[in-house]
């Protein structure tokens, strides 16, 4: 059976939905102090700041866009182990950018510790330039060569994004 996790965040509590085919109900709920608990990762200011940014975008940002976005100085160190932190827990993950510098969105699968299972298109819009994770739409997979071997795969999809092409 096919199982997803829905999150969805209201004020400082992360509702975590399990859903199936047959049920849909609620397993846990959690603020996201618990969160980091669940993953063993101590919770600090820093943390919280840069989940609540994570969570509040609806595109993948960078560390630049968090460092924007904050109302605290976060330090750049901190930052980037945190990001760090978060991508090797299987909170977040990062998606390579244009100008060369990562992006980051929350995962919303089954990724779990140094485990990830992202294997969804990435979408750049060109008028935006807001690169949207599709959570729904997985990556074909590619025949190799043969002695050819993979263990993960990225897929980019340039074009023009719902919100700019409804603008129109
Ligand atoms: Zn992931
Ligand atoms: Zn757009
Ligand atoms: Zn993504």
């Amino acid at each position: 059976m096919q199982l997803g996790f829905i999150y969805f965040f209201d004020k400082d509590k992360l509702f975590l939905f399990k859903c199936n085919t047959v049920s849909f109900k609620v397993v846990l709920l959690h603020g996201m102090e618990e969160m980091l608990r669940n993953k063993k990762i101590k919770v600090t200011d820093t943390r919280i700041e840069i989940l609540r940014i994570l969570q509040s975008s609806s595109s993948a940002i960078s560390y630049n866009t968090i460092q924007e976005r904050t109302s605290q100085k976060l330090d750049k160190v901190t930052v980037y182990r945190t990001l760090d932190t978060f991508e090797s827990k299987g909170i977040i993950h990062s998606i390579p950018s244009d100008e060369g510098v990562k992006l980051y969105s929350f995962c919303k699968d089954d990724c779990e510790d140094h485990q990830h299972d992202d294997n969804h298109v990435h979408f750049n819009c060109e008028k935006c330039h807001k690169t949207i994770c599709l959570y729904h739409t997985d990556i074909p997979k590619v025949k190799l060569p043969e002695g050819f071997f993979s263990t993960s795969s990225q897929l980019i999809v340039n074009g023009i994004c719902r919100d700019c092409n409804e603008l129109k």
